[in-house]
């Protein structure tokens, strides 16, 4: 049914860069032979997934949204993908994403854009807009995401999806092509709360072939979304961040988001949680700081790409000197952002300007930690809006880079400090979704379930 949606409906939404239907029949074939045959089935057997291509997938294409990995076939499968894999999903196929996750429209893809099954003239977010367009538009009942500022919860947000940002550490990095090494995290787009949590106990978990992954037992998710699930939250504190949408900074904001948001913390309060306002001023820094940090990490990260070990290669006629040969695969296979992000970040580290850039930077991020830790010693999440916009119209931001990253205000801070954070619907403004953002401190992931499975 899911390999018959994307066919009649894909051609419109662009969701999908690469689909396998005859390996994914195959592969649901054999589950329903096994089953016939009384073996033992993983969690999801016979369940599809759709996995944004940034996730490594042994002898399945995989882009990164770019020119320059074309025609690469990994020869292995990331943890997530073998995750999957192993619990008996079955691969639908690898979704549309902006080029090397930098984006939060998904009109940075060398593959074109994606649209907005809410409204087909509108972005459905970024970097992960395939996997929000794919499950926003049936295409897929979930799929995975990664977040580095942003980009598994803001395209949840602007689709009408749940997102969950695990805590960093909680899902393995490993075989994610890298952006921000420091900020990278695989997550679960889902159309409920309890799918999100489920998805999250199948790929999370200690993994010794990523040297940041937390070896440390973690909390029942799902049992979490079930206990939110009863409506009850009574006991529990909500911290509403006045520096994400309260008095005194509203700018940039949409008056009917703001409204949505406020209805949604009615809600919790509703539900029996008490609310406080709490202030978080460091919060301010936050789109300034990741905006040195995540290309500088990328600038690092990107150097891989060099026309000799994966995808293109430009030039190679015999006329031309290795350096002539990687500077033309760059300059051909690289789109204009990913440009915009390396010399920038080559910029901020390099040895005149480290300290007043990257290093201050990394000040801002030690403080945005510590505004974080105040805040949780009086609460037991933080909540606001998830995105200050709506989805907006495609080509509206385009040329200007700075109302692009402006997406990024309200999930940024989580991202920095490496901490969870969950977007669930909350309600429409104009007749498109807006998402309600719930954080919680690291490895309190189930908090921003419970919370988020009692809203929706
Ligand atoms: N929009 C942010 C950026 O462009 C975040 C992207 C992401 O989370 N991958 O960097």
């Amino acid at each position: 049914a899911h390999l018959d949606a994307i066919a009649a409906r894909d051609g419109a939404l662009n969701s999908y860069l690469h689909v396998d239907g005859e390996t994914a029949l195959a592969t649901a074939a054999d589950v329903d032979r096994r089953r016939a045959a009384g073996e033992e089935l993983g969690a999801l057997a016979g369940v599809p997934v759709a996995l944004k291509d940034v996730v490594v997938t042994d002898g399945v294409p995989t882009t990164s949204g770019s020119k320059i990995l074309e025609g690469w076939r990994p020869p292995y499968d990331a943890t997530v993908a073998e995750r999957l894999k192993a619990a008996g999903t079955v691969l639908l196929g690898k979704t549309n994403m902006d080029e090397f996750a930098m984006g939060s429209s998904t009109e940075n893809s060398a593959y074109g854009p994606t649209r907005n099954p809410w409204d087909h003239d509108r972005i459905p977010g970024g970097s992960s807009g395939g996997s929000s367009a794919a499950v926003a538009g049936f295409l897929a009942p979930w799929s995975i995401g990664t977040d580095t500022g942003g980009s598994i919860r803001q395209p949840a947000a602007v689709t009408g999806l749940v997102g969950h940002k695990p805590t960093y550490g909680s899902v393995s990095r490993y075989g994610l092509i890298a952006f921000s090494s420091s900020l990278d995290q695989a997550g679960p787009m889902t159309r409920t709360v309890a799918d999100a949590a489920l998805m999250h106990e199948v790929i999370g978990g200690y993994d010794h072939r990523d040297s940041t992954s937390i070896d440390a037992p973690a909390a029942p998710y799902v049992e979490a979304a079930r206990q939110g699930a009863t409506g009850d939250l009574s006991g529990v504190t909500v911290g509403v961040v006045r520096e994400l949408g309260g008095d005194g900074h509203t700018d940039g904001y949409e008056p009917g988001v703001l409204a949505a948001f406020r209805a949604g913390v009615e809600q919790l309060r509703a539900l029996g949680a008490e609310v406080r306002e709490v202030s978080c001023p460091s919060f301010d820094l936050a789109l300034a700081a990741y905006y040195l940090i995540a290309p500088s990490e990328a600038s690092s990260n990107l150097s891989r790409f060099d026309g000799v070990r994966y995808g293109l290669r430009v030039g190679d006629d015999g006329s031309r000197d290795l350096d002539e040969v990687m500077a033309a695969t760059r300059a051909q296979g690289f789109g204009p952002e990913v440009k915009r992000r390396i010399i920038l970040g080559t910029y901020a580290l390099s040895a005149g300007y480290y300290d007043a850039y990257y290093g201050q930077a990394q000040k801002v991020r030690t403080l945005i930690g510590g505004d974080f830790a105040s805040a949780f010693a009086d609460v037991d999440v933080l909540v606001s809006p998830t995105s200050p916009i709506v989805a907006f119209p495609i080509g509206q931001r385009v040329d200007d880079p700075l109302a692009m990253y402006a997406a990024d205000l309200c999930t940024l801070p989580a991202s920095l400090a490496g901490l969870p954070a969950i977007s669930v619907p909350c309600g429409l403004s104009e007749g498109l979704p807006v998402g309600l953002q719930v954080m919680a401190p690291a490895m309190a992931d189930d908090r921003c379930y419970r919370v988020a499975a009692a809203l929706e």
